[in-house]
């Protein structure tokens, strides 16, 4: 009987006391939908990453998920169950609440883990990944290296982008000690705050990606189960939905909540990644600006003297600059400016508190130079002219206008162009300029 207290004391942060175990939404929520300022966009919120009762280790109902969605006000979820027949035919599509629900997959190949989305049929070239990168390609899904701490499909052709945060990556990578205090002792906020980390290795292996192919879309992965009980029956759930998607979540910059306005800006590579855990991170801003004209991440723009890259946080945080995977510039506050950046792959990471709390998608600084003659020139991935050619990517470093459509997509704004503030009418677009430059030069695509 003398140890009953101890047990409840252990056993208190996964029970009864709310105020324990439970994590505060966004107290003071930003304006929504969020405007992105200059451009006709929104920054919309989501969780991708998620198994309910349709996988096999997951016994989580649409109620639940539903439930959570509003807690964290999601806008967008993506269900990534482990794919049978099922799980596509039975997930659930379109608008729940206020939340899009998109149906999608998680699917383990022979190198590696993909998520694709969205699907109508399951996948079934598990056996080579190029094959099934091409068949979820042919649904026109979009496709992530997923896990990527431990993937070797990285390099693949048709990658739309990475999961560059996993949540149950960062429970096995952080120290089991820690672990262990925090989730007999401590809130569960503070168990979670553990899980979103930044392993070096997957950042490095990005920004490798990054030179073969731009942009590499950012995402980050609750992967969400709700099947960790560490005290049975006694207790709780830890990390059950709620608490997933009030942990991590990616943002979307795109004109409309609708699924096809979503797509277009994850394969445009407008987003971004927030561990909401150290604070919301709706309104973090990162562009490439030049007079009246903006550029947002996953564009790609010449420099130039009056070009500035600039960053823009809600709250005050350690911003980090970096250019081909180096931090290039810092500062502690809400702002950043680089004025006439050199060419290279820019993008941002911001921590709170000494921790990792936001990631930029990249923007791709190219040289102004004049065109050359094709058979003048010696193309490589390193190549940053305005006319670059591809390497070995199917995705050249080339300004997207010059890219051939991706299927299944109805651009109503090209996803490369620079949107021309609303308080300067009447200047020309650069996303002229590009085309004047290089649409003679259409590249082959093949790798
Ligand atoms: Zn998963």
């Amino acid at each position: 009987m003398r140890r009953w207290p101890l047990v409840a004391c252990l056993a208190m942060p996964h029970v009864g006391c709310a105020a324990w175990t439970w994590m505060d939404a966004e107290s003071t929520a930003p304006p929504h939908p969020f405007p992105v300022p200059g451009t006709p966009l929104f920054d919309w919120k989501g969780t991708i990453h998620c198994h309910s009762h349709l996988s096999h280790d997951s016994r989580g109902t649409k109620a639940e998920i539903a439930a959570a969605c509003a807690d964290a006000r999601l806008d967008f979820l993506v269900m990534t169950d482990h794919q049978t027949e099922v799980s596509i035919a039975q997930g659930t599509r379109g608008m729940v609440d206020d939340t899009l629900w998109v149906v999608g997959a998680e699917v383990r190949s022979n190198r590696g883990t993909v998520l694709a989305f969205p699907l109508v049929q399951p996948l079934r070239r598990v056996f080579d990944v190029r094959a099934l990168v091409a068949e979820a390609k042919a649904q026109g899904a979009l496709v992530f290296l997923g896990h990527a701490e431990r993937n070797e499909a990285w390099g693949t052709p048709g990658l739309d982008g990475v999961e560059i945060v996993n949540l149950h990556a960062g429970a096995v990578a952080a120290p089991t000690f820690g672990m262990l205090l925090a989730g007999l002792f401590l809130p569960v906020r503070t168990v979670m705050a553990l899980s979103a980390r930044r392993l070096p290795e997957v950042f490095t292996a990005w920004d490798t990606q990054l030179l073969r192919q731009h942009p590499s879309t950012p995402i980050g992965g609750g992967d969400a189960h709700a099947n960790v009980r560490v005290f049975g029956p006694l207790g709780g759930t830890i990390g059950d939905y709620r608490e997933v998607f009030l942990t991590l979540s990616t943002h979307v910059l795109a004109e409309r909540l609708d699924e096809t306005s979503l797509l277009e800006a994850l394969r445009a590579g407008r987003s971004y990644v927030s561990c909401d855990v150290r604070g919301s991170g709706t309104g973090f801003d990162f562009r490439a600006v030049r007079g009246a004209m903006v550029h947002l991440p996953g564009d790609t723009v010449a420099t130039s003297r009056d070009l500035e890259l600039r960053v823009h946080t809600p709250t005050p945080g350690e911003l980090r600059l970096l250019q081909d995977g180096v931090i290039v510039q810092r500062i502690v506050g809400t702002e950043l400016a680089r004025r006439a950046p050199s060419p290279g792959i820019y993008r941002v990471e911001v921590l709170a508190d000494g921790e990792p709390w936001l990631f930029s998608s990249s923007i791709l600084v190219i040289a102004e130079a004049p065109c050359q003659p094709a058979g003048d020139r010696h193309p490589s991935h390193q190549d940053r002219s305005p006319c670059a050619r591809s390497g070995p990517s199917p995705h050249p470093v080339l300004p997207h206008s010059v890219l051939p459509p991706a299927p299944s997509t109805h651009h109503t704004t090209g996803p490369s162009s620079p949107w021309r503030s609303r308080h300067a009418p009447g200047q020309r677009s650069g996303r002229t300029v590009n085309r004047r430059c290089c649409r003679r030069r259409r590249p082959s695509t093949t790798a």
